[in-house]
């Protein structure tokens, strides 16, 4: 085959898939907010959140972020978004983090936390809302989940929400438009690579 006949195969091919291309992006003309559900054990689904939610504070866009796992205290996102003037930054006070194991207090801080969420949930002003790691309030039964789909299904039809996690229930599954998974395929930490600031938190 000559280099000619190998250009206009690739070119007649790259013809076809536009044509496809093409019809999919006419077949998508509902316009609406979206739930998108980033799970799996590998790294990179909380810093997925927070790179969408600053996409959408570039276009002006307000953004409401709940943390349902309290962890450091000064995290770099923490640190970045806590002033924006479009964000509403909360940690769930007193909550669950990975030391603590009193369940009593995990839930109310749960409560408290979905409180805010719910609210948020009713308040078109927000465009997008990223709750961090609330899968671990279902795992752990802190929180009903019935209650959060039913909200979901009710917010704004523009809200954008996010849910990170490495599980997810299956009730929020069934609801969800965008659903990622984060595999572990190798992680620094197996090589006794040490948690850094900017990578870890
Ligand atoms: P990130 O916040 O970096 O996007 P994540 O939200 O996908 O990570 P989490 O399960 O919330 O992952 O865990 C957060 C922290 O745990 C990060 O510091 C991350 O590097 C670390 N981590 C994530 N996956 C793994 C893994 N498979 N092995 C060891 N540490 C991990
Ligand atoms: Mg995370």
């Amino acid at each position: 085959m000559t280099e000619t006949d190998n250009t206009n195969k690739h070119a007649a091919r790259m013809i076809k898939k536009k044509a496809v291309v093409d019809e999919r992006i006419a077949k998508a003309t509902e316009e609406r907010g979206v739930l998108i559900l980033l799970k799996g054990n590998g790294k990179g689904k909380s810093s997925s959140a927070f790179g969408t939610m600053a996409r959408a504070l570039g276009h002006g866009q307000k953004a409401g972020l709940i943390q349902f796992i309290k962890g450091r205290k000064a995290t770099g996102e923490y640190l970045f978004f806590k002033d924006h003037p479009k964000v509403d930054f909360n940690i769930m006070g007193h909550g669950f983090t990975w030391e603590t194991r009193d369940k009593a207090q995990d839930i109310e801080a749960a409560e408290k936390a979905w409180e805010i969420a719910s609210r948020m949930l009713k308040d078109d002003h927000y465009d997008i809302l990223v709750f961090d790691e609330m899968s671990y309030m279902f795992k752990y039964e802190y929180l009903d989940v019935a209650p959060v789909v039913q909200a979901l299904k009710a917010r704004p039809k523009d809200q954008n929400v996010i849910i990170t996690g490495r599980t997810m229930h299956r009730d929020l599954v069934e609801i969800a438009d965008t659903i990622s998974e984060v595999a572990d395929v190798a992680h620094a930490f197996r090589k006794g690579v040490k948690a850094q600031p900017g990578i870890e938190w």
